[in-house]
Formats: structure tokens, sequence, C-alpha cells
């Protein structure tokens, strides 16, 4: 390591200093592409199938990922909270859940009281509303939470796509009427759209069955040969379905418009349902209307795998040399990489004061090894001085083959943080 003498909390973006190393081969438990890219670079580590610890290069990916999720939230006018992961037996038992939820987790106190580990939050949210709404001058109401689900999934062997303990935001809605949940549900799609879309994912809006409390639901989908649904698109509108519930075919005409109709294999990254007025029933959430009659509110339900979020990016963005992380997801801005004595020092002072977020390869190893390291880490700058590049810094993108040479004020310029102009969708 480079002496760096007081610079206190910049030693976090010394990669001498970074807890996780890149590991020399590929974990030997893993087939899925983005548990091996992300064991081998150092983001994840398994702690069983279906179970991993984030470290710190993960960590700083999905709260990115967060950060994007919260901002959308909120412009819709949704209220973080966070509820816990053991849940009461009883209330599970309210819904009729306890016995027919096949993933769910339960486990018994010492003392013989049983719970379950949360997989889902119904249970939870529905008596909660139910404490603070009572008239329909308190609705709609907008609950969300980032928060660890429990699933006990029999296959868990696709890394990150799924797990038996992942991170989820769910997001629950309450409205006076059906109407008003239609239009929300609406908005949604749009909104979740836009925010897989600042994460880099394209992701096509399926239609897909409904599960026990609505005809149908929709299943965001990111369209790739990995993915464990198959869905049927039109090639040329937006007409899509699971095929699991599908009317149409590969080759059919599309319902929609004069299109074909393909297949492909899709990851699950979102979804969204109306739960109608079920979960009121259940837990007697009503309000008050300017009559004074009671009524059911109905809900809606609005779910996104983070961790699964973060698996799908890798298994679409990668190349044989490693991962190539979206600009917007990506750990840090900036990889620079040292290849004289501290000669990148000054630079990497320079980037930290005009707040640039940049990852310092100061170690004392090859060339040629820190140059693999960071491909296969995938931050979407790599910067590097040399004898060659003189007073210039080399400039490689990750997805490009070729680099520029550009002095540090560019450099700067072309790395300034940009704050995402947030437009509510109406
Ligand atoms: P799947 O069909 O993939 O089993 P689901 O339809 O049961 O998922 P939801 O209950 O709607 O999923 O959960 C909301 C979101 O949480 C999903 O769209 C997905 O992104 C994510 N998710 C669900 N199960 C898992 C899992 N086991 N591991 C990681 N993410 C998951
Ligand atoms: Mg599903």
């Amino acid at each position: 390591m480079l002496d760096f003498g007081f610079l206190g909390i910049l030693w976090l973006m010394l990669q001498s200093r970074l807890f996780t190393k890149v590991a020399r081969n590929f974990p030997k438990d893993e087939e899925a592409i983005n548990a091996k890219l992300l064991t081998r670079a150092g983001f994840v580590e398994k702690v069983s199938a279906g179970v991993y610890s984030f470290l710190p290069l993960g960590l700083r990916v999905m709260r990115k990922i967060e950060t994007i999720i919260r901002e959308e939230m909120n412009a819709l006018g949704g209220m973080e909270i966070l509820m816990p992961a053991l849940h009461p037996k009883e209330n599970w038992e309210t819904t009729g859940r306890w016995k027919t939820f096949d993933v769910l987790y339960k486990i018994k106190s010492r003392e013989g009281k049983e719970f379950a580990l949360g997989p889902t939050h119904e249970e939870i949210v529905v008596p909660l509303v139910a404490k603070f709404v009572n008239s329909y001058k308190d609705l709609p109401v907008y609950l969300y939470q980032i928060q660890d689900k429990f699933r006990d999934e029999l296959r868990a062997k696709s890394g990150l796509l799924r797990g038996r303990e992942f991170l989820m935001k769910d997001l629950y809605s309450f409205h006076t009427s059906e109407g008003d949940l239609d239009s929300f549900y609406e908005k949604m799609k749009k909104v979740y759209t836009k925010l897989f879309s600042r994460a880099g994912l394209k992701t096509r809006i399926v239609k897909s069955s409904g599960g026990t409390f609505s005809k149908y639901s929709h299943e965001f989908q990111v369209l790739t040969p990995v993915g464990e649904d198959a869905v049927f698109y039109c090639e040329k509108c937006d007409f899509a379905e699971n095929k699991e519930i599908a009317e149409v075919k590969e080759g059919d005409k599309c319902p929609n418009c004069a299109g074909k109709i393909r297949v492909s294999q899709g990851i699950e990254v979102g979804n969204i349902f109306k739960l109608g007025t079920k979960f009121s029933k259940d837990f007697e959430l009503l309000y008050k209307d300017e009559k004074g009659k009671e009524n059911h509110i109905s809900i809606g339900c609005y779910g996104i795998g983070l961790s699964r979020l973060m698996g799908a990016i890798v298994e679409i963005f990668h190349d044989e040399q490693g991962i190539i992380w979206p600009e917007t997801v990506a750990p840090f801005a900036a990889h620079l990489i040292e290849l004289g004595e501290g000669k990148s020092k000054k630079l990497y002072h320079d980037l930290q004061k005009a707040g640039i977020d940049v990852l310092y390869d100061d170690r004392n190893i090859s060339h040629g090894e820190k140059l693999t390291e960071a491909d296969l880490i995938g931050i979407p700058l790599r910067l590097v001085q040399s004898e060659k590049t003189g007073a210039k810094i080399e400039v490689k993108r990750r997805d490009e083959k070729d680099s520029k040479l550009m002095t540090v004020s560019q450099v700067i310029k072309l790395l300034q943080p940009t704050t995402y102009n947030l437009q509510t969708i109406t």
C-alpha cells in the first residue's frame, strides 16, 4: 500500500484496504453466471444454498439499486416503513395462508409459540393500516419497505435469482374504490418500467395468472435465455403473456396487431397484483365514506426483488472477462489503476476532491493482474497513467475495446456525478 498519511475516510477507496480479494478461480459450487462472477469478483459470498452475504462491493451495488427504487417510490407518494421478518402464526391463520402458502418457513419458540418468517407482508401491513385508517379522508395510502424476505424455495441454484433469503421492495396501496386502485396500478406499470430502465434493464410487461385473489397480475420480465419463465411476446407491439396462462402460442398472429408471437425465457424482476378486498375482509379493514357508510378498502401490492435484479443485471451485462456494470448501479464510477510507484496519487486526490467515486488500485501486484481483475469487477470506466500517457490519462470504458487519452479536467468533467431529474408520472 502507498503511504497516504492521515487521509481517513479516503482509505475506503483504496483497493489494498478492500475487505475482499478477487479469487483466482470461479467457485466450484455455483452454476449460475451471476453467482460465479459475483462470488469470484468479491461482491457476495454464499453461506448456504440461496443464502448470501453482501460484501462491500456488492452492498454498494445494492445501495445504488435501493436509491433508484426509493426515489421512484417516494415520487409516487410512497411512505417508507420497516416491518418485522418474524410474524405471529395468528396473522397467517386469519388469512388462511398458514396452511396454504407452500414456501412459508415456520418456526417455534422455546415456549411453543409459532411464527412464520415473512415471505410477503399482507398479514402485517393490513392490520397495521386498520389501526390508522378510518375515513375516506385517510385514503389513498401507499406504504412500502425494502426488507429481507424468506421463502423455502426448492430450487435454489440460480444464485441471486432465487434466494431463500432475499431483499425485496414491497409496496401496498390502499384505496376507496377498485377504480382508484386501477388507476394507481396503471401508474405503477409506468414507474416500474422507468425504474428498471434506470437500473439498465429493458423489461416487458407480461400478463400472468393472478393467483387466488384476482384474474391476472403483471410481471416485469427481462427477456434472456437464462430466465426460468417462458414468455410469449409480440415482435411488434407490447403484447406479452406468461406461457403458464397464455392464450397464444409461438408463431400466432398477435391479438393486438399484425405482429408475430415469439417465445423467450425471462427473469421476473417485479410483479404487481390487485388484491381487491380479500385481505380487508380478513382483517376488517374498513373506511367510512362521505355518507358515513362503512366499506372495505381495496388493496394492491407491488414487489421488486432487489437481489434478483442485481443478479439479472450481471446475467445481461457481462463478457468473457467479467461483469460490465451499468453506470447507475456500478459500485464505483471509475477504477484508477496505479501502474507506477504512486504516480496516480495526485489524480486520485483530484478525483476525490471533485466528488467522484473512485476505486484506486494501489496494490503492489503485476500490471497484468490488475487489469484482469479490473475487467472482472466491471467498473464502467478504467483510468491508467503510465510513462506512455505522459501528463494525460488513458480512459477506457469497460464495454469498449479502444481507449482515449484525456486531460485531468476532461476526466473530471466526464465523471461529474449527475443528479437524476425525477419526473412524477401522473
Ligand atoms: P417467482 O414466480 O419467481 O417465484 P413470485 O411471483 O412468487 O416469484 P412475488 O411474491 O410476486 O414473487 O415477489 C415479488 C418479487 O420478488 C418477484 O417479482 C421477484 O423479483 C422477487 N422474488 C420472489 N421470489 C424470490 C426469490 N426466491 N429470490 C429472489 N427474488 C425473489
Ligand atoms: Mg411469479
